[in-house]
């Protein structure tokens, strides 16, 4: 290795999702649900927000916890979900991503073990690695669901924090209200860090959104706008939780990403105001419809969120069965990229209904043969 390359990078590696980037980059044209981003593009309210931003001027650095009427705007909502918080402050950060990085360089330690679910967003262990933490996996397939006492089982008393993600990517799974509660519940009694991953929140296709700040209120929560508004380039992402937490978040957030870029802050205060109930149905649809295709030719976990199914593949590696599927020219992405498992693999239904209905159409093929 090069002299110059600091340690901390040697604990993790990305060669696995620069394998498949390296397979998409080799398709022409192929039929493309390995997608993690919405098929619909920015609403034009958004981007003439952006672009008048551009035009007045407003492209200096904001201050670092964001443009005081987008955090104001934000700030009403989540007094509005929480009024009894009363210690809960919010920032705005270079997206979601941005705000996983400072919540992990905030409380980790090295040693500190992060407690999540296998399978997991592949960022997730990478991120804890790099702060010399130890992530500890809570395996729960077969269907999913958050089992409050696996997690329970995997804590110790070196366990820093319980990072959730509902509705979670890859599998599309929500928790329950009832582990949802569990969980935070006992993270609040073992003085846990609690970390609700809430970027795919208003991709929800039946019943309401529940979060598990609902149950512990110092819960830090980490959104943002790339998926709900198809801004994943504009990178706007906000955290809100406990005054001390965030205000060492926001020390490491002047220090680093300085602040979110002016001219998108004020395209996600456009944003805030508009409807997404178009897009969630249309959603749905797609969800529903690759379900009822698939149910039949594969074991399916039926996602009530994101925008993506993770089905078991046929045969013993997920790995093989993507292989298969990119020499049909559909892309995919292999399970065991999210998981120590090589079992299953992730379509995403946020495409085109024509490019859906092909996939399904090589999907069917495979599993037959
Ligand atoms: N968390 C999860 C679960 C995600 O799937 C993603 C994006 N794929 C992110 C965070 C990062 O999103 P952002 O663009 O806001 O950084």
């Amino acid at each position: 290795m090069h002299p110059w390359i600091s340690e901390r990078t040697e604990a993790f590696d990305s060669s696995g999702i620069r394998r498949v980037f390296d397979l998409a980059a080799n398709l022409k044209d192929p039929i493309n649900l390995s997608i993690g981003q919405p098929d619909f593009d920015v609403p034009d309210s958004i981007k003439s927000a952006a672009i008048g931003a551009i035009e007045s001027g407003k492209n200096a650095y904001s201050p670092t916890q964001g443009v005081a009427s987008l955090r104001e705007a934000l700030a009403k909502q989540v007094v509005q979900a929480y009024p009894n918080h009363q210690d809960r402050e919010l920032f705005v950060c270079s997206g979601t991503s941005g705000g996983l990085v400072l919540a992990m360089l905030s409380m980790i330690n090295p040693g500190d073990e992060v407690v999540f679910m296998d399978p997991y967003f592949v960022m997730y262990p990478s991120l804890v690695r790099m702060c010399g933490g130890v992530p500890v996996t809570v395996d729960c397939y077969p269907d999913f669901s958050i089992d409050p006492d696996r997690i329970a089982a995997a804590v110790t008393d070196k366990t820093k924090m319980i990072l959730l993600n509902s509705p979670a990517n890859p599998t599309g799974v929500t928790a329950d209200r009832e582990a949802l509660e569990a969980v935070a519940k006992f993270a609040k009694q073992k003085e846990i860090a609690l970390v609700s991953d809430e970027i795919y929140s208003s991709f929800f296709y039946d019943g309401e959104f529940v979060s598990p700040a609902e149950f512990n209120s110092d819960t830090i929560v980490i959104d943002g706008f790339s998926k709900s508004h198809a801004m994943t380039g504009w990178r706007v992402g906000y955290v809100h939780g406990p005054s001390e937490i965030i205000s060492v978040m926001l020390k490491l957030q002047q220090y680093s990403f300085v602040c979110a870029p002016q001219p998108a802050q004020w395209g996600a205060l456009e944003a805030t105001k508009v409807d997404l109930s178009s897009h969630v149905n249309d959603y749905r649809q797609k969800r529903d419809f690759i379900c009822a295709a698939l149910s039949d030719h594969y074991e399916i976990s039926k996602p009530n969120g994101a925008f993506y199914v993770y089905p078991k593949a046929p045969g013993d590696s997920g790995e093989k069965f993507v292989e298969r599927a990119i020499a049909e020219n559909l892309l995919i992405v292999p399970g065991n990229i999210f998981s120590s498992r090589d079992s299953h693999f992730r379509i995403s239904f946020a495409a085109s209904d024509e490019t859906l209905q092909r996939g399904v159409e090589v999907l069917k093929r495979l599993a037959r043969s």
